[in-house]
């Protein structure tokens, strides 16, 4: 399998307009794109360092991944996305040396990407997203 880089960080926040202001106001980052995903249960927004991306996520149900995540942990790293060449082709490979798979077939994601997650109980704690090379 052929990572090129790191995609983004997700990022759980419980308000993202109060986030989106930090990263624009303190770092002096725009945020290009903002998107609701229902499958999710999340709104996006997006802000580009270099070749990898911050997706900020908040919850828009209390049942929602998110909202469960912080629940637990707080606000904080979520998870590293990876662009890879052959999101199918690299499910199936890590499956193969034992990995446990969230998703076992690549889904719809923000920005029309294709994404898939692999179960941190898997990868040492950090819930890993492969999403399709695209820029
Ligand atoms: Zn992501």
């Amino acid at each position: 399998m052929e990572i090129s880089h790191i995609e983004h960080i997700g990022i759980a926040v419980k308000n993202l307009d109060e986030s989106i202001k930090y990263y624009e106001n303190i770092l002096g980052l725009k945020c290009y794109a903002v998107e609701e995903v229902p499958d999710q249960k999340v709104k996006t927004a997006f802000f580009k360092v270099g070749d990898t991306k911050i997706e900020l996520l908040e919850s828009t149900n209390p049942e929602g991944p998110i909202s469960k995540f912080i629940e637990k942990k707080g606000e904080g790293i979520h998870h590293l996305a990876f662009a890879v060449k052959d999101i199918s082709g690299s499910l199936k490979e890590v499956e193969g040396k034992g990995i446990q798979l969230i998703d076992k077939e690549p889904r719809k994601g923000a920005e029309g990407l294709n994404i898939a997650f692999l179960h941190p109980k898997s990868t040492m704690g950090i819930l890993i997203e492969f999403c399709s090379d695209k820029k």
